[in-house]
């Protein structure tokens, strides 16, 4: 029995398609981090990602291409985590990362090097027998302010993602200082 709750409990924070932990997942780990900065002043990164102009891609390959890719960014993502790093799915083609104990420096870097495992991903179209190698996804890097909600981190850090975007997408911001 408990480990059947055990396995509900997992089931209820992982998303099905990616294997990576959901939105819901997200929003508690990310609070328990903010209560382990209020006590003991640890820090906190996020970094936040979106595949760039995934609907075209849908458009021109298939939704179940589509499917595969957010698949092969997940295990990329779930590879990334490891002392106590944590990626999760947020909805669609969103995805967010949390990155406690590191300088600000270190998480971008992190952010910089999935960018280039994204870009570099090749998927094989069965349909045409082509390979698909212009996979790309757009990153904003934040770090908790301590003087701020939750939320409100989450808000900048979309906002540095959404500057990604319009500065031409496959990008990493803020820039390295
Ligand atoms: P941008 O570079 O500005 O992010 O452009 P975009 O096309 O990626 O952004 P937009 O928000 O317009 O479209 C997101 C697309 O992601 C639309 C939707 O079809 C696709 N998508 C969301 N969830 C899934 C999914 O589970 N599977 C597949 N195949 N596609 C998905
Ligand atoms: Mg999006
Ligand atoms: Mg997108």
């Amino acid at each position: 029995l408990q480990q059947q709750a055990e396995q509900l409990r997992e089931e209820a924070s992982r998303d099905p398609l990616t294997g990576v932990l959901n939105r819901r997942a997200f929003m508690l780990t990310l609070e328990r981090h903010l209560q382990a900065h209020a006590a003991s002043g640890q820090p906190l990164g996020l970094i936040m990602a979106d595949i760039d102009r995934f609907k075209s891609f849908n458009d021109e390959y298939g939704h179940l291409l589509g499917d595969q890719v957010l698949r092969i960014v997940g295990k990329r993502l779930r590879e990334a985590s490891k002392e106590g790093i944590t990626a999760y799915r947020l909805g669609g083609e969103e995805f967010a990362i949390l990155v406690p104990n590191r300088a600000l420096a270190l998480t971008r870097q992190m952010a910089e090097s999935l960018r280039r495992i994204i870009e570099r991903m090749s998927i094989l179209d069965r349909k045409s027998g082509r390979r698909i190698d212009h996979i790309t996804a757009s990153f904003g890097v934040g770090e908790y302010s301590g003087q701020e909600t939750g939320d409100s981190l989450v808000e900048r850090t979309d906002k540095l993602l959404y500057k990604a975007k319009e500065l031409g997408r496959n990008r990493v911001m803020p820039l390295p200082s």
